[in-house]
């Protein structure tokens, strides 16, 4: 018996052990024993990497068998792939051991679980309540799109608790934001908003891409479902779209899965390949990202070319001590605000010669963006001077090249300015 990896027991999963079970062996694991080992079912190859299962459906034994499928199928007895499939589950219960969810519902992209999880939880005549500052697609849905159905939605300043307790109604049914905010890296307290939310029983749903699976504790500090898109950290190496949603069982099987089944959202098992085997690294990676963000962060400080550098895990941040207690560090993407705007925040962009311009974060590789021309276009001035999306604005996403490459890079850029 070679504990909780021998292989009767993960070959278990096969001969109808539920995944439960699956999970209370895997429970007293620490974190990077969980992202190498938790969820993976083997083949009867008992291959060592996970493998693709690369189908759309499976054949059942006997036509009494498809029924019974059909009327309840086990956690290791699949249907279709839009429904579910075995490289898929082993993403998901790879994830939420991670986030120390009971569940996970995986998705083809960051968008399609936060369009689903509000849609799926929304009715007409429901109010929300969400942080103003937040990725432009998460407000295109929430301006744009929930509106026709009839579902009413306050904005906030997130890092304002007095906004949100003025906001939130006995009527309020989902508040809704981003840990960290992007691109100005504003932290909203999960604690204090959940407490506030829940006192109407409204529930509290996280984006929660900026803050990383490895340092949120969000659903300890009260959120009810949080969000990632798989594509940034989790892939982390810009291969693929994907995103997870994340919750109680009875939220994510009742609530979500009859949604994903029928409006088909599906995450494609060879994406879920890319996830399960990013998230083998991912603990290593966005640690040594953050340590340089910090230090790229430290570096940059009273820089003569810039009105200021932003790094939630500075000592310089407004919320340090928040983000220390809350997260323990201040991930892995950092704000510079150049002086003397566009002109020349492209000065510095061109300058780059490690550093790429593009709009990806949480890659292996760094990246450089800017916002105000490019991830936030669409905004009026008026909002983008609301959000802090200044003219000068970048925002850089660290990735895991040699901290003193990256720091010698962004000088010399800032000397080219
Ligand atoms: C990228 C991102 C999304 C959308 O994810 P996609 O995988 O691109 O659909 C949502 N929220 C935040 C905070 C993001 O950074």
């Amino acid at each position: 018996m070679r504990g909780p990896l021998s292989l009767d027991r993960v070959g278990g999963f096969f001969m109808g052990v539920t995944c439960a079970k699956g999970r209370e062996m895997t429970q007293d694991w620490n974190t990077r024993t969980k992202l190498v080992h938790s969820g993976t079912r083997r083949s009867q190859y008992n291959e060592v990497s996970e493998a693709i299962f690369l189908t759309q459906g499976f054949v059942y034994e006997t036509a009494e068998q498809a029924e019974a499928r059909f009327i309840e199928a086990g956690p290791d007895e699949f249907i279709y792939a839009r429904y579910g499939n075995p490289t898929v589950a082993m993403f998901e219960e790879r994830i939420a051991a991670l986030e120390g969810a009971e569940d996970a519902f995986a998705t083809a992209s960051g968008m399609a679980a936060v369009s689903s999880t509000l849609i799926s939880m929304l009715r007409a005549g429901d109010h929300v309540v969400a942080a103003r500052a937040l990725f432009g697609s998460c407000l295109y849905v929430l301006e744009e799109i929930l509106c026709r159905y009839g579902v009413e939605v306050s904005f906030v300043d997130g890092t304002d608790i007095d906004q949100w307790r003025a906001a939130i109604r006995d009527d309020t049914k989902v508040v809704f934001f981003e840990t960290i905010a992007n691109p100005t890296l504003e932290v909203i307290d999960i604690q204090a908003v959940s407490d506030l939310a829940h006192k109407v029983g409204a529930a509290v749903l996280v984006d929660n891409v900026f803050a990383t699976p490895v340092f949120s504790k969000a659903i300890e500090q009260g959120a009810d479902v949080v969000i990632y898109s798989a594509t940034k950290h989790i892939d982390g190496q810009g291969r693929a779209l994907g995103g997870v949603i994340l919750g109680s069982r009875e939220f994510i099987r009742k609530t979500i899965e009859p949604y994903m089944k029928h409006t088909g959202g599906a995450m494609s098992p060879f994406s879920a390949w890319v996830m399960v085997k990013g998230l083998e690294t991912i603990d290593l990676r966005v640690r040594a990202q953050a340590h340089s963000a910090l230090a790229i962060a430290d570096a940059v400080q009273g820089h003569e070319k810039l009105l200021r550098g932003i790094y939630p895990g500075h000592k310089s941040h407004a919320q340090h001590d928040m983000v220390q207690k809350n997260l323990g560090s201040g991930g892995t993407v950092v704000a510079l605000d150049i002086k003397d705007g566009k002109d020349a925040a492209f000065r510095f962009l061109n300058a780059l010669e490690i550093v790429l311009i593009s709009n990806n974060l949480g890659d292996a590789k760094s990246i450089a963006t800017h916002p105000a021309t490019t991830t936030h276009q669409r905004l009026s001035d008026e909002q983008k001077e609301q959000l802090g999306i200044t003219p000068g604005l970048i925002r850089l996403s660290v990735g895991i090249e040699d901290t003193q490459d990256l720091i010698a890079d962004i000088l010399g850029a800032l000397d080219a300015v």
